[in-house]
């Protein structure tokens, strides 16, 4: 082993009849004065100058394609490429503070095809998405880090990406601070449906606030563009309608006034159901940081208020609208619409959504912008579509409404259209069998597990 790891690689010296060393002539220089004769002869510089003129004109009129395009994103057809996470995080301290840190590359990058709408490419650009295991941020591809405490995303959501070596994700709650090295950031973390944000009202507008405020200043730090997901509730129950960015929106602070009688009945009650001012509030306070981190740290920002959104991947029992009716169609129950049903909302579906999100970043407008579809339906016309599209013998049962709901909600999107290029493509009609079928698989799926789940139990039990 040592005699390996000391060799020096040259040879035994010739000895003379004295003992003396002899040098060899050197052998190298005669080999070189042969090669440089040979190359001298029959004009062979001239055609080595010509094969090179010839190969540089052949590569600046067919030039390689970009290796990273598109801006990371893809909808689920396009090549890998992105960066990955070479080693894993550490600790690091910064302003006094202990981070999560992560080490990125840039290593990982391959060439990319696939559907991004053109004009958006953009080269080799490392994208965070904060809440990307979610609904919404499990469609925004596979060439990012995604950043996310599951409180209601699920790896489920990106386990498709896991195989790819430009894919990350972080278990990580945005209350906290953390560094990273990137160049866009798309804050989505926040739970959007009322169950969930109402589950815990003080942990939502944290997440809102201190979660969008680490944002801002991780985007400050490394000079990311930050994007916002806002939504239409910063208008609340809206007295203009349909609802243009410039209306600053009607929203309760503080819940229905009985909520401030303390008396414990009461207070019962308002904690059972609720109100959603911690979101409403949280987001347009989101939106207040996000501004004046521009205008006092030159941080460059986009606002998105996104509109209700339906899609796959949705969590099956958020509560929230679409996907109850679809759930309780496949599933054979009665539709609940809550009060009278003469409410209304403006469905859009989710691959609409992810395409104004990309121009947005990707354009030179801040915002905000309303990323929503037109059509408005009341809750009942919307039963009925379900009932067209699943079951046209489904029920419909009626439940008490919330005390807060907006009575109606219906985006203006012509700033969108007129900046951004960009307008809604799928209609309710032709976006609700896409989400049907991935709630189908999800929903019998997991029935079948249960009922083998149950059959192995009842089985280990008996024996
Ligand atoms: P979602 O609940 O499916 O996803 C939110 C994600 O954020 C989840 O993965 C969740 O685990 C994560 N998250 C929540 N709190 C976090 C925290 N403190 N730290 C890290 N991760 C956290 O919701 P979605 O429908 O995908 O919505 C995404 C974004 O879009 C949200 O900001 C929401 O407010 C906004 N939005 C959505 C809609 C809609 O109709 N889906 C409408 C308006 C606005
Ligand atoms: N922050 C972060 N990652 C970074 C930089 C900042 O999480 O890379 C957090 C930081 O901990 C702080 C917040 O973002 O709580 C705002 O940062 P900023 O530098 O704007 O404010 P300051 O730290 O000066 O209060
Ligand atoms: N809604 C309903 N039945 C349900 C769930 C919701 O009629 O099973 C109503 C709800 O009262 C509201 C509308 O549907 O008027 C949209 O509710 P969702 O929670 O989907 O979204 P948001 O209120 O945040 O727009």
């Amino acid at each position: 082993m040592a005699m390996e790891l000391t060799y020096r690689g040259h040879d035994a010296q010739p000895l003379d009849d004295a003992g003396k060393y002899i040098h060899k002539p050197e052998k190298r220089l005669v080999c070189l004065s042969r090669s440089l004769r040979y190359f001298l002869h029959e004009q062979r510089p001239l055609f080595v100058l010509l094969g090179m003129t010839l190969a540089s004109l052949l590569f600046s009129f067919f030039p390689r394609p970009s290796p990273v395009a598109g801006g990371g994103f893809r909808m689920e057809i396009t090549d890998p490429k992105g960066w990955r996470l070479t080693e894993p995080h550490h600790l690091t301290s910064y302003g006094g503070q202990n981070y999560h840190r992560f080490v990125i590359d840039t290593a990982g990058r391959g060439s990319v095809g696939g559907k991004v709408p053109l004009g958006l490419k953009r080269k080799g650009l490392r994208i965070v998405v904060t809440g990307g295991a979610g609904f919404v941020g499990s469609h925004l591809g596979d060439s990012v880090i995604v950043v996310d405490n599951f409180f209601t995303g699920r790896k489920e959501n990106v386990m498709h990406h896991f195989g790819n070596p430009n894919f990350e994700l972080i278990r990580h709650d945005v209350v906290e601070p953390i560094l990273l090295e990137v160049d866009q950031i798309y804050h989505l973390a926040c739970p959007a449906s009322p169950v969930h944000y109402k589950f815990n009202p003080v942990k939502t507008i944290k997440t809102n606030v201190v979660g969008t405020l680490n944002m801002l200043g991780l985007a400050k730090r490394v000079g990311a563009r930050f994007l916002l997901t806002s939504t239409s509730e910063v208008y609340g129950d809206p007295l203009q309608h349909p609802q243009v960015e410039t209306y600053w929106g009607n929203v309760n602070p503080i819940g229905n006034q009985s909520s401030s009688v303390s008396n414990k009945e009461t207070m019962i009650n308002v904690s059972s159901t609720g109100v959603r001012s911690c979101y409403d509030e949280g987001k347009r306070t989101a939106e207040t940081l996000t501004m004046d981190y521009h205008r006092g740290a030159q941080v460059e920002v986009r606002i998105a208020r996104i509109f209700n959104t339906y899609g796959p991947r949705m969590c099956i029992d958020d509560g929230r609208v679409v996907s109850n009716f679809v759930a309780q169609a496949l599933r054979k129950e009665p539709l609940t619409v809550y009060g009278d049903g003469k409410q209304t909302r403006s469905f859009q579906y989710v691959s609409d959504l992810v395409e104004g999100l990309m121009r947005l970043m990707e354009g030179e407008h801040i915002g905000p912008f309303n990323l929503g579809n037109p059509g408005e339906f009341t809750m009942l016309e919307l039963a009925n579509v379900v009932q067209e599209t699943i079951d046209p013998n489904a029920k419909i049962e009626f439940r008490p409404n919330t005390e807060d709901d907006p009575h109606k909600r219906k985006p203006d999107i012509t700033r969108a259209k007129e900046l951004l290029g960009w307008e809604p493509k799928i209609s309710l009609r032709q976006g609700l069998p896409l989400m049907v079928s991935d709630f189908q698989k999800r929903i019998f799926d997991d029935q079948s597990d249960a009922t083998t789940a149950s059959g192995t139990g009842t089985g280990n039990g008996s024996g």
